[in-house]
């Protein structure tokens, strides 16, 4: 990840798929290119916390603005080791074009803090959390920069923020962040917003491939609340989920794992890889398994130029942010491998942040029907436009993602005018 520089890469992928739309010609004088791949801003700062032995501890905390064109910042946070400002970076970048793919009215950013979240104590997690809304209060703000759960960040760390929010500033702004529980002002169908945006997109896919989904087989890379929330919504279409893995093992079995056994298994905090009704396997096995449908959603950079020519599965729906690496994406295209791409196929979690902050503006709140309701109309309306663009000129479902959202990008950072 920061190795490779993971934006640079994301940067050159994001040309490549620009170069067709023309644009420098067709508004000449902007720099718009460049525009589109500059962040507005991009925040590094010191956040020191204090951990329980009463010892303190520095880590680097993150926040990338990248594009405000089309409405305020949006975007999750992540406490995770690896974090880095390229990293933040290329998915604050991703992040601007998913929203303008659903095309709902807001911008990009991301944040994040490098640290090993997991290993600390809940009270060092709620310092860590209300640190980070703390060194960063100047950047927040409901109608300015949005954010929400992320890699090892929910509903908790969420309600922490808005906490931080009303002492900083003396008043309840239930909008600053989304992705809260439902007694913070969150919105009903949250939680599974993004999994079912993956299994809405999947279903679209499977459409054109005429493939059935009740009897097709899947493996889940992650069984976070992504990877979990797909296995089950899969496992309820009727999909025989044979394999699912974690940051510890991976479990199969042939004849379809029993999601909602292993989902009580996994929420009684038992490890994944130890399901008794399935076989371990090696963790990075799962992505080259013999299956229809391959559902990353962990990390960025699963499938590399390593381990490209090795899948097996047909389609590829992208749950994680970045998991085909640039390098792997021509390799799977050469093998007729159909991937629904990440600014598309996980764009349910910000949609429906989206109708969040939208509830909290209104304080009216919608029942979970109407949430799913409007999410699917969402994503299939994005899915087809996308689909339909694709077939029509030739190219894959990212190429056309992109182009649908740096068109719609573009334009309106043209009709900002002069800044
Ligand atoms: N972190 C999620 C994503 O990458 C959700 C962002 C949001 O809801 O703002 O799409």
């Amino acid at each position: 990840m920061a190795q490779q520089d993971v934006f640079e890469l994301a940067k050159k992928l994001f040309y490549r798929y620009a170069e067709p739309l023309n644009l420098d010609a067709r508004y000449p004088g902007c720099d718009i290119l460049r525009r589109l791949t500059t962040p507005d801003r991009s925040v590094e700062c010191r956040l020191t916390f204090q951990r329980d032995d009463g010892t303190m501890q520095v880590s680097r905390a993150y926040r990338v603005q990248f594009n405000d064109d089309r409405g305020p910042y949006k975007g999750g946070i992540r406490f995770h080791p690896i974090v880095d400002l390229s990293e933040t970076k290329a998915l604050a970048f991703w992040m601007y074009l998913k929203t303008a793919v659903v095309d709902i009215p807001f911008g990009g950013a991301k944040g994040g803090v490098a640290v090993d979240y997991e290993s600390l104590s809940l009270a060092e997690k709620e310092r860590v959390t209300k640190r980070y809304a703390l060194v960063l209060r100047d950047e927040l703000g409901p109608g300015k920069d949005i954010p929400a759960p992320d890699v090892n960040t929910s509903q908790r760390e969420m309600t922490w923020i808005l906490d931080a929010w009303r002492m900083i500033h003396g008043r309840y702004e239930r909008g600053v962040v989304t992705g809260k529980p439902i007694s913070m002002g969150g919105s009903h169908g949250r939680r599974g917003a993004t999994g079912r945006g993956v299994v809405i997109t999947i279903a679209e896919a499977a459409k054109d491939m005429n493939l059935e989904l009740p009897g097709a087989t899947a493996a889940v890379q992650g069984f976070g609340n992504v990877g979990s929330t797909v296995a089950r919504l899969l496992h309820e279409a009727g999909v025989r989920v044979v394999g699912v893995n974690d940051v510890g093992g991976a479990i199969v079995n042939a004849d379809g794992l029993d999601i909602p056994a292993l989902l009580e298994h996994v929420q009684a905090g038992k490890p994944l890889a130890q399901f008794p009704r399935g076989e371990q396997i090696d963790r990075d096995e799962l992505l080259v398994m013999d299956v229809d449908i391959l559902v990353p959603a962990a990390l960025e950079n699963a499938i590399t130029a390593a381990n490209a020519p090795r899948v097996k599965a047909h389609l590829i729906a992208e749950g994680a942010n970045g998991p085909v690496a640039p390098d792997a994406v021509d390799i799977l295209t050469g093998r007729a491998t159909r991937v629904i791409p990440d600014i598309l196929c996980n764009a349910g979690g910000v949609t429906v942040s989206y109708f969040e902050w939208v509830q909290n503006r209104q304080e009216f709140y919608w029942p979970e029907q109407r949430v799913n309701e409007e999410l699917r109309r969402v994503m299939v309306g994005a899915y087809r436009d996308v689909a339909d663009l694709a077939a029509r000129e030739k190219i894959t479902l990212r190429e056309a993602a992109y182009r649908i959202a740096t068109e719609r990008v573009a334009e309106a950072a043209v009709r900002r005018g002069v800044q």
